[in-house]
């Protein structure tokens, strides 16, 4: 049996513990490491003057030799005017990495003292830094793609009808049932309210050869959409997959015209009788995808605001196209990433109530 990629001996060598003992001036210095490396001389992130700039010690902040302006480690960057030590942004990034259900802005206050508000802000940073440097050149080979339905999640009414409680068995046994519920079956004002929060994560997967020899995933590009329909999946997929490749995918409606109109080669597998036919066609990378998604969904987050899901899935793609790198190498890159990067769209002057106003979706 393959082993689970969490179980590795790379996630042993770089743990939570060390960094617990880390003082700051030590989080501190692989902040400066990895936006600025080993180096003396860098660049001022104001006129670019690559210089070794004079160091004001007691504000840990630099004095730019050129024009004067002064920077520390994270100015201009995502954390940008941070008001959280370097530790504990050390320690949330390092939940969301390892978090294999997604990082948990539940579980961070009473890890390391923060509101949940700051939790959920630095982390959605994370997220959003995912999302915009997420690899969106096209994939090839054989590639799975799929469709979930998620946000608006309907409930059952306070009255138990006799004909309800044939689809509450049904909820029970076929999920399917409370994920994409039907118009008819749910005509309570309240659910049909929620079907307008209702927004579709479009996954593409490419299938590649793990090191340990099993087949998986090693590349996939999400995108939010708000209808399930050929006129809109069809361009995404023609953007994203190359014109040699192999694509699989179940029998949703919305793929049966792949072939004739993008000319890419197509097989679909019929989901109401089996998950892989006897030629091996399935989807199942983007169904795997989707399952720890959803299950991230109910037992981590609690729910997905739809404003965010662009970022939530992007999230699920790093974890995914990243699960057999080790905790320390991901830790840095994504470091190095977050410090490159413009202080948040999403994000900046959240607490001052500012909102980002439009979603991340195609329709
Ligand atoms: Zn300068």
């Amino acid at each position: 049996m393959v082993m689970h990629y969490s179980r590795n001996k790379d996630n042993r060598e770089f743990t939570l513990y060390q960094l617990a003992q880390l003082t700051e001036e030590e989080a501190w210095e692989i902040f400066k490491r990895c936006r600025f490396g080993d180096k003396e001389r860098f660049a001022c992130p104001e006129c670019g003057a690559i210089e070794k700039h004079w160091y004001i010690k007691t504000r840990r902040q630099w004095h730019c030799k050129h024009c004067s302006h002064r920077f520390s480690v994270t100015s201009g960057t995502v954390f940008h005017n941070r008001k959280l030590s370097f530790s504990k942004l050390l320690w949330i990034l390092f939940a969301f990495i390892t978090g294999l259900q997604g990082a948990n802005a539940n579980e961070l206050p009473s890890d390391i003292g923060i509101t949940y508000k700051t939790a959920f802000l630095n982390v959605g940073k994370i997220r959003e830094v995912i999302f915009e440097t997420m690899d969106m050149t096209p994939l090839s080979g054989i590639v799975h793609i799929d469709c979930m339905h998620i946000c608006g999640k309907p409930r059952r009414s306070n009255n138990r009808k006799a004909s309800d409680s044939v689809l509450v068995n049904n909820k029970l046994r076929i999920r399917k049932d409370s994920i994409v519920p039907d118009k008819k079956t749910h005509p309570e004002p309240s659910n049909l309210k929620k079907l307008k929060n209702r927004r579709i994560v479009l996954a593409l997967s490419q299938l590649a050869l793990n090191n340990d020899g099993s087949y998986g995933s090693n590349r996939t590009i999400t995108y939010v959409l708000r209808k399930e329909t050929a006129e809109i999946i069809l361009p995404l997929i023609k953007k994203s997959v190359t014109k040699e490749s192999i694509i699989m995918t179940d029998s949703g409606g919305a793929f049966n015209k792949i072939e004739p109109l993008l000319g890419i080669k197509h097989f679909a597998v019929n989901h109401s009788t089996q998950y892989q036919d006897e030629f091996g066609v399935n989807n199942n990378q983007a169904e795997s995808f989707f399952s720890r998604m959803r299950r991230a969904e109910f037992g981590s987050f609690n729910g997905i605001g739809r404003v965010y899901l662009a970022f939530y899935a992007a999230e699920f793609a790093f974890k995914n196209d990243n699960k057999t790198l080790g905790i320390k190498d991901k830790f840095y890159s994504l470091l190095s990433k977050i410090l490159g990067r413009e202080p948040s769209k999403a994000f900046c002057g959240y607490n001052q109530g500012k909102r980002l106003g439009f979603e991340y979706t195609y329709d």
